[in-house]
């Protein structure tokens, strides 16, 4: 099977766990700071917390935020689910705003109508989390004009998207956002295994992220109310969570990193090849990179109903059926049984719901060689020929 995306692990990944598992440190110690400093720098940003995992991050950065009871959330509903999860977990109110179909992210007119009578009702969001999918970001200009307009926060959902640009700076500067966060699982971009970041140009709330990742507890006596009783004092002065990465995690992240430019690389190259080749095939192809440089976490193609009768459960079939791993980002959030359970319905978003109906993640990994790749292009060939 030809997965649709794959982790690229070498000698020298292993090597750095194994130098890191033989140290003075398993948890707690010198790699993960390190690792923070490696990723911010590489981005251009000027606070990084690494957790064990993006939906912690999201979570914190939601915390962060101060979002709690009675506030609302928005976000896309073509995601992973902890894009919304997380400001449930704060207790806030999660609404989703459609997504532009040529892009597959949130569509900042939506975005726009929905704020104009979200001020009118007294229903504005506290925090809008655009989630840049498949690697490429969201019009984060146009986001971060409506937040000044409208006086909500920006947290980047970048899960997708370390390595991509937008208007010629690295994603992750939060030039546009108030906190940006990156996934580590294995199939995204870099990996340590389960892992994320966030980062942030605001130290106070780079205070209260690393602060919160660590059960609320700090050993710097300017944050402290009472007399140190001693070199082992420490005071618990909020109530966090135990979300830290451990050296072995860092140490992997630290290592990919060095690599991060030979995996877009490729991924960049596997596009190219995928638009130059899918040329006699009824699918519509991601979008091409304009302010927006994708990283190509994923590519995503989307049957053209208006060229084929052929519909997507079929060539996800006929595509499994020849060993080709094929999947599908992402079933709309609001669809999931838990969220009808909260209320949602079928229809709320029609451009997502029809993304939904039409799209298939074609494999696209650094891995991936140009004989496997010509094998999914056959394939899809046969199978939804124009
Ligand atoms: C993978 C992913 C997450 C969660 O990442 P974890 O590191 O697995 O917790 C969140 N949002 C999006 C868009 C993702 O793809």
């Amino acid at each position: 099977m030809i997965p649709y995306g794959r982790q690229s692990i070498s000698d020298a990944d292993v090597e750095a766990v194994v130098a890191a598992l033989r140290s003075d440190f398993l948890t707690q110690g010198p790699i993960v700071p390190g690792f923070e400093r490696a990723v911010r720098e590489r981005v251009g940003a000027r606070f990084a917390v690494a957790t064990n995992s993006a939906t912690s991050a999201l979570h914190l950065a939601c915390l962060a935020l101060e979002v709690g009871p009675g506030d609302r959330v928005w976000t896309s509903p073509i995601t992973f689910v902890a894009s919304a999860n997380c400001a449930l977990y704060c207790g806030a109110v999660v609404e989703f705003v459609d997504i532009d179909p040529d892009s597959f992210n949130m569509s900042v007119d939506r975005l726009a109508e929905m704020l104009v009578l979200a001020e009118q009702n007294g229903t504005l969001p506290k925090v809008v989390i655009p989630v840049h999918m498949a690697g490429r970001s969201c019009d984060m200009a146009a986001i971060s004009r409506l937040a000044g307009q409208y006086g909500f926060r920006v947290i980047e959902d970048a899960s997708h998207a370390i390595g991509g640009d937008y208007r010629n700076r690295p994603v992750g500067d939060c030039r546009f956002s108030d906190i940006t966060v990156f996934s580590f699982h294995p199939v995204k971009i870099v990996t340590t295994a389960e892992g994320g970041l966030a980062l942030t140009n605001d130290e106070a709330l780079g205070r209260r992220l690393d602060l919160l990742r660590s059960h609320g507890i700090t050993r710097d006596p300017a944050l402290m109310s009472k007399e140190s009783d001693g070199a082992w004092y420490y005071e618990q002065i909020g109530l966090g969570f135990n979300f830290r990465m451990t050296e072995l995690q860092g140490a992997l992240g630290r290592s990919q990193l060095e690599r991060i430019d030979a995996f877009i690389g490729r991924r960049r190259a596997l596009a190219t090849r995928y638009r130059e080749h899918l040329t006699d095939v009824a699918v519509r192809l991601p979008p091409q990179d304009g302010e927006a440089v994708s990283s190509w976490h994923l590519y995503v193609i989307r049957i053209d109903s208006t060229r084929t009768n052929i519909d997507r459960r079929h060539v996800f079939d006929a595509l499994r059926g020849a060993g080709i791993g094929v999947n599908v980002h992402y079933i709309p959030v609001y669809l999931q049984p838990y969220y009808q359970s909260l209320g949602y319905r079928p229809g709320l978003c029609p451009a997502a719901e029809r993304y939904y109906s039409e799209a298939i993640s074609i494999p696209l990994f650094p891995g991936m060689t140009d004989v496997d790749q010509d094998y999914v292009i056959e394939h899809l060939e046969r199978t939804v020929a124009k």
